[in-house]
């Protein structure tokens, strides 16, 4: 899918709404619209990546960035002492529905070894 039409483009630019719960130069993160566990956000480079399977080393200072925001958030959210999962969907076989690189950060109940 191309910039133009891709759906989190449209939240990064603010021409679709989402509950945005943390945003800065390079990243933004927002409250999933399905959520699958009592805390489900989602970061997202603003930078246009397809997948994981298409980062570079160019993108290593946002993806590493990433963990470091969701590690932040879950201290936020009071996580930290329970535990939470962060996920990248990547791919047909990875389960991935929009193809702009994006990572998950679940928390707030137990979560099952291996994932269906
Ligand atoms: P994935 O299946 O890993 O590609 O994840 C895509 C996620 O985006 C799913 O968990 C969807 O629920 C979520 N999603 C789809 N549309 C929206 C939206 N408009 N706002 C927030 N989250 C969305
Ligand atoms: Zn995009």
């Amino acid at each position: 899918m191309s910039e133009s039409n891709c759906l989190f483009c449209k939240i990064i630019s603010h021409e679709l709404d989402a509950k945005i719960v943390y945003e800065d130069e390079q990243v933004i993160a927002i409250e999933d619209i399905n959520p699958v566990a009592p805390v489900h956000i989602l970061l997202i480079p603003k930078k246009h990546i397809e997948s994981l399977d298409k980062v570079t080393e160019q993108d290593s200072v946002i993806v590493g960035n990433i963990q470091i925001i969701a590690s932040q958030i879950a201290k936020d959210l009071k996580l930290s002492e329970n535990g939470y999962r962060v996920v990248n969907n990547c791919g047909k076989l990875g389960g991935q529905t929009v193809y702009h690189i994006h990572y998950h950060l679940l928390g707030g109940r137990e979560f099952g070894w291996p994932p269906g």
